[in-house]
């Protein structure tokens, strides 16, 4: 290669470089951080755990509480799917507001607002302006202490679950993913979907005390953490969610997860499906948190 060669390689190798770095550094902050925000972390004494992060967006909050309970608590046999009927039963009220009075309260503050559920845990949130905070944090501690939901309310839910499983099962990814986590997990909970088994989300409708049971169980200060986001400081936070969940009564369930053993040898599962589609996937046990998905190719 000539001088001359080497020289314009070795440039576009600068530049490449440099292209690289400003790209990483913008995505990363100015500081270099990978999560570029300044935040405080306060444990309350009930085990409670309140993330506070300011930003300079003006007037905006975002609310988010998360669970630290998802499908892989879900240890008992004929109990899978649990913690995702709890993301929709916590919309069924509570001791001091209904459905309907949350929901104007939501709507009053102009408040963004839903819930998901993963293997992991299950997360809330509320996006809503600054001098809400105090009114959406109220109703948010009176939920996740006192829900209050009949038996007719759970069984309509529950239901609900079983027509949202329906829905999602003519999705053949959704089927694939059931085989996939059952193939890959022999002992583990990952075993199943975050939906549950069908079987158990059938029965759903006869276990309104189980489903009491599994609220008391992780609806409890030190399985939840309070991140709350925006146009707030750290002072006006911790007053607010000591006001309002300070005085909640620390549990003491602590779930017996099975450890899945080494894999040893590949395994395959094979799904039918009526109409055309051709979908792959595949898993490592070995990779946390979850199976990865290989690819997809419609047919
Ligand atoms: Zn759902």
């Amino acid at each position: 290669m000539s001088v001359r060669r080497l020289l314009i390689v070795a440039a576009i190798l600068l530049l490449t470089v440099a292209v690289f770095y400003r790209s990483w550094a913008a995505g990363s902050g100015a500081s270099g951080k990978l999560f570029p925000y300044a935040y405080s972390i306060d444990d309350l004494s009930n085990g409670l755990r309140l993330v506070t992060v300011p930003t300079d967006y003006p007037n905006m909050v975002a609310l988010y509480t998360v669970v630290r309970a998802g499908s892989r608590d879900e240890v008992e046999p004929g109990k899978s799917g649990y913690a995702h009927l709890f993301e929709h039963l916590m919309f069924r009220g509570s001791e001091n507001y209904t459905p309907e009075q949350r929901d104007a309260l939501l709507k009053r503050a102009g408040a963004d607002s839903n819930a998901t559920t993963n293997q992991d845990r299950t997360t809330y949130y509320a996006v809503f302006s600054k001098e809400d905070l105090e009114e959406v944090l109220k109703a948010e501690a009176d939920r996740f202490q006192r829900l209050q939901y009949a038996e007719p309310a759970y069984k309509t839910e529950s239901l609900a679950v079983l027509g949202e499983y329906n829905k999602n099962s003519s999705e053949p990814t959704e089927k694939l993913d059931e085989a996939l986590y059952e193939t890959a997990f022999t002992r583990h909970t990952y075993a199943h979907t975050t939906m549950g088994y069908l079987k158990d989300i059938q029965d759903m409708p006869n276990q309104y005390a189980y489903s009491l049971e599994f609220y008391r169980r992780f609806y409890r200060p030190e399985y939840v953490t309070v991140v709350i986001v925006g146009d707030v400081n750290r002072e006006r936070t911790l007053e607010v969610t000591t006001k309002y969940f300070g005085g909640w009564a620390r549990g003491n369930y602590m779930p017996t997860i099975p450890t899945e053993p080494p894999q040893t040898e590949p395994r395959t599962a094979h799904v039918d499906w009526p109409s055309p589609t051709l979908l792959a996937k595949c898993a490592s046990p070995q990779l946390r948190p979850l199976p990865r998905r290989w690819h997809c190719l419609p047919g």
